[in-house]
């Protein structure tokens, strides 16, 4: 999981790391309050998660207030290689006297952890990693080590921070290692780490972070209470952010065929069989989603899931899957039968059950009597149902 700088920023200022004073904002109204407050001159930049947003025209400096709005209201309209500009951040400018480049990340081939770090930071990292290798130094934290303030110390002369710069290099490497480790980081990178203040006054010259970038590992989000703070709105598909607040397990994809099933290999034997069915009659019908409902599925999760499959408006048929082990069949069949009470636009359903109370299951549906649920008795059968309705549904079937 990607961060915003705006929300990476968050990271650093809890560890302590000095970043500019900033404030966030989603429209040209806000742009102008925040700017007052910060002052003049201030930077304000495009908020997406991709890099160069400098040389992309993304990172303004304005000097009063007409200025700032003019940019913002150049900024908002801006889509920056792909990524839509939603916000911007407006900070305090700082006078750069030097910038430095530092990141640490997770390194899978030598199994620890990266520090990757120049003396000459800037935007253009990358090109300087292939023309003068020899100036980005590499060095490395073992898992098990203790990362401490020597070791700090030591890291920031190899790095070759300036020597009036050593000192505060090291407390914030030390300080980065930690957000990086309590947050389950896999990558904190800072650039420019720059050295602000008044040129001619040495006691006024401090190390800044005046950009950020930090990537979350999604396999620890639980123990950060889901990182609920960090989760954007305009992000995602709307389906799969509605099922994962209910805890399903649901991936959209683009076809017709809705899938339910539990257990994630039989809910990926569904798609198979749904796919090969689709080709088989010689029509272009593919599943429409991936959707486990897990083991020991109440009724209330298969209404909940019903709901969310069917609220994809290109769904023309729904197959649901289910082996009863922990999951019973009649919990699934009664599920069903709930959603379809609730709901007005029904397309037709397609279940086979095997397991625990599988013809307890199928007994319910048949006396529902609803003729928009049929019954398989095999994955394949039901596949191929599944994918007929769907394709007759598309072409001049009611649905249209
Ligand atoms: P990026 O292009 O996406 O990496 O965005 P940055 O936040 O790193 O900004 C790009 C460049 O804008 C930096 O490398 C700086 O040269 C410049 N910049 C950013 N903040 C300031 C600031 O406070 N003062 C000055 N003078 N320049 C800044
Ligand atoms: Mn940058």
């Amino acid at each position: 999981m990607d961060l915003y700088e705006y929300q990476a920023r968050e990271l650093l200022e809890e560890a302590d790391i000095p970043t500019p004073r900033a404030i966030y904002a989603q429209n040209s109204h806000d742009v102008a309050e925040a700017a007052k407050q910060i002052g003049f001159p201030c930077v304000i930049k495009a908020q997406v998660k991709i890099g160069h947003r400098g040389q992309a025209g993304g990172v303004k400096i304005a000097h009063d207030l007409d200025e700032a709005i003019l940019i913002s209201e150049q900024l908002f309209p801006m889509t920056i290689h792909g990524h839509k500009v939603n916000g911007v951040l407006v900070a305090e400018a700082k006078n750069i006297i030097h910038e430095y480049y530092v990141s640490i990340s997770v390194d899978r081939a030598s199994r620890d952890y990266d520090v990757l770090a120049t003396a000459n930071g800037g935007t253009e990292v990358e090109e300087l990693a292939k023309s003068h290798p020899e100036s980005v130094k590499r060095l490395h934290i073992g898992p098990l080590d203790d990362f401490d303030i020597e070791a700090a110390r030591d890291m920031a002369s190899q790095i070759g921070f300036y020597h009036a710069d050593g000192e505060q290099a090291a407390e914030i490497l030390l300080k980065m290692w930690r957000a990086f480790h309590n947050s389950d980081a896999t990558l904190v990178e800072i650039n420019p780490l720059a050295k602000i203040g008044d040129p001619d006054d040495e006691s006024s010259k401090s190390l800044c972070a005046l950009d950020a970038k930090i990537s979350l590992d999604g396999n620890a989000a639980y123990r950060h209470d889901g990182w609920a703070r960090f989760t954007d709105p305009n992000e995602g598909d709307p389906l799969e952010n509605k099922a994962k607040a209910l805890g399903l397990h649901y991936v959209h994809l683009d076809g017709e065929v809705g899938i339910i099933g539990n257990g994630a290999g039989l809910v990926m034997s569904s798609l198979d069989a749904v796919a090969g069915a689709g080709e088989r009659l010689g029509t272009n019908v593919k599943p429409a989603n991936f959707l486990d409902i897990g083991g020991g599925a109440s009724a209330a999760v298969m209404a909940e899931s019903l709901e969310i499959v069917l609220s994809d408006r290109k769904v023309r048929s729904v197959f649901i899957n289910v082996y009863g082990g922990i999951t019973s069949c009649e919990e699934v069949a009664n599920g069903i039968l709930e959603a379809i009470d609730k709901m007005n636009n029904i397309r037709p359903i397609v279940v086979r059950f095997d397991g625990n109370k599988a013809q307890e299951g199928l007994r319910i549906l048949a006396q529902a009597g609803n003729p928009q649920i049929q019954v398989a008795d095999t994955m394949e059968q039901a596949a191929e149902q599944a994918a007929r309705l769907a394709d007759d549904a598309t072409n001049g079937g009611e649905a249209r």
